[in-house]
């Protein structure tokens, strides 16, 4: 086990690497002024789901490095497919030329979907897929003739990037509202978050309450609308909010019934993170036959947590809208990187261990040990509310009484010093641990969740 972190003052070495950063990187999503109380922790190497620092001090990575790590750090399939990648070919441009990893990758995802997904269109980081989806609906309708439909439709505290065109359907408000002379206009729809039940009411009852509120929008705009998007199953940026999969069903048969593209945006759901590979299969549960959105988009665990690598999957009918003659009707985005050798190697061999290792059933079971050593230790506590799973995820909300002011920075570096790295969002606190936690792991972490909370909400302020 860990000794705890000594903070503060950091050991030498660490305090040296945290006052140049400081001094040198902009650090993200981070008012840099807060750095003399809250500095970044200086880590030096990476093992299984272990971040050590310059004084070999060792933190459980519980948030999975920002949810982008599926098989923890180091992991020794990954690395050697990476260095046998990297003798071969370490990039090549995709326009004018191919190569192997994304040719294997875009087959074996297309596979994954039964082929109802069968194009993949590579670029580096999820708010570019994001883009990618909403550009290629918005042109497939034009290309069709359709060129009123334009608007985009997206959740109540939905999250799908910073970048301009990506924070227009993003409805968090510390990230976009800076920026809101900026954005173009989407729509916001009610959330499907089970929180909002209503004394009494389930999760479906809810889910059906937001696609009534989606179905009157469509049933007034729909000419004018190309696309819904949406994060199956869990809106993870908004505080991990939980939805029922039967809203994944009713804004399928909304988005076919009214002419609307359907885009998934799994970049954080994902890769196994929900208890499925693509969140959306869980649309299908109980024999129900399997449905799909029309534009998917993935990034984060996608290359296991190595390489910067996004992609959207499309339908037939999308892609077929831009065959033609003119060059200027097929779909000209682009990025430099795009369908990096290196990257997609990553993602062949996360592919691999899913092919060849039972990882969601691990999951499960190993699953099923963390959420009862948390209620063993969480059951009944009047300080929190909506205790929540759903595959790799957990969560809950510290209630507004209980929290104090910066809760989330307070947290973050009490959970330091409990050899933990983790950050909560406003007063949710979750866990989204990597794929690979053993049965020691998940003592470790509800032990020292719980101690955090303790702390945190012991502190006078
Ligand atoms: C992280 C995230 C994005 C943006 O991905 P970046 O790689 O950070 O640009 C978009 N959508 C969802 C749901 C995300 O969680």
């Amino acid at each position: 086990m860990p000794a705890p972190f000594p903070c503060p003052p950091a050991p030498p070495a660490d305090a040296a690497w945290q006052r140049r950063s400081v001094a040198s990187v902009w650090h993200p999503c981070t008012q840099m002024q807060r750095m003399g109380e809250a500095p970044p922790v200086a880590i030096a190497r990476a093992h299984g789901p272990w971040l050590e620092d310059f004084e070999g001090v060792r933190y459980f990575d519980a948030t999975s490095s920002w949810w982008v790590n599926l098989f923890g750090h180091a992991d020794a399939r990954i690395n050697a497919a990476l260095k046998d990648q990297l003798d071969t070919l370490e990039h090549v441009m995709l326009a004018g030329c191919t190569h192997a990893p994304a040719v294997e990758l875009a087959e074996r995802l297309s596979a994954r979907t039964g082929h109802a997904l069968g194009h993949t269109f590579f670029a580096s980081d999820g708010a570019s897929a994001v883009e990618i989806a909403l550009k290629m609906s918005f042109h497939s309708w034009k290309n069709r003739g359709q060129g009123d439909k334009r608007e985009f439709v997206c959740l109540r505290h939905g999250y799908h990037g910073e970048t301009i065109g990506a924070l227009a359907v993003t409805d968090v408000q510390v990230f976009r509202d800076a920026y809101d002379p900026l954005l173009m206009r989407a729509h916001v729809v009610m959330s499907p978050d089970a929180r909002q039940a209503a004394p009494g009411e389930s999760a479906a009852e809810v889910a059906q309450r937001a696609a009534a509120a989606l179905a009157a929008l469509f049933e007034s705009r729909a000419g004018q609308i190309a696309a819904l998007i949406i994060e199956p199953l869990v809106q993870c940026a908004a505080g991990m909010a939980m939805h029922d999969p039967a809203y994944l069903r009713e804004v399928r048969r909304l988005c076919d019934r009214y002419q609307v593209h359907l885009i998934a945006d799994e970049i954080a759901v994902g890769c196994g993170r929900t208890g499925t590979f693509f969140a959306f299969e869980q649309a299908a549960a109980n024999n129900l036959p399997a449905i799909w959105p029309d534009l998917l988009c993935l990034s984060k665990g996608i290359s296991g947590g190595y390489l910067p690598l996004s992609l959207v999957l499309s339908s037939d009918a999308i892609y077929e809208a831009f065959l033609d003659d003119d060059t200027a009707r097929g779909f000209l985005h682009s990025h430099s990187y795009t369908g990096n050798p290196l990257a997609c190697r990553a993602a062949l061999a996360v592919l691999d261990r899913f092919d060849e290792e039972p990882v969601l059933q691990r999951n499960r079971e190993t699953g099923k040990g963390l959420t009862a050593a948390l209620a063993a230790r969480l059951d009944g506590d009047a300080r929190i509310e909506h205790v929540r799973q759903r595959g790799m995820i957990w969560a809950f909300d510290v209630r507004e009484g209980h929290a104090g002011v910066r809760f989330a920075e307070r947290f973050h570096m009490l959970g330091r010093t409990q050899g933990l790295l983790i950050r909560p969002i406003a007063r949710t606190v979750y866990l989204m641990p990597p794929y690979v936690l053993n049965e020691e792991h998940v003592a470790y972490l509800a032990e020292r969740v719980v101690a955090t909370l303790n702390a945190t909400l012991d502190t006078p302020l």
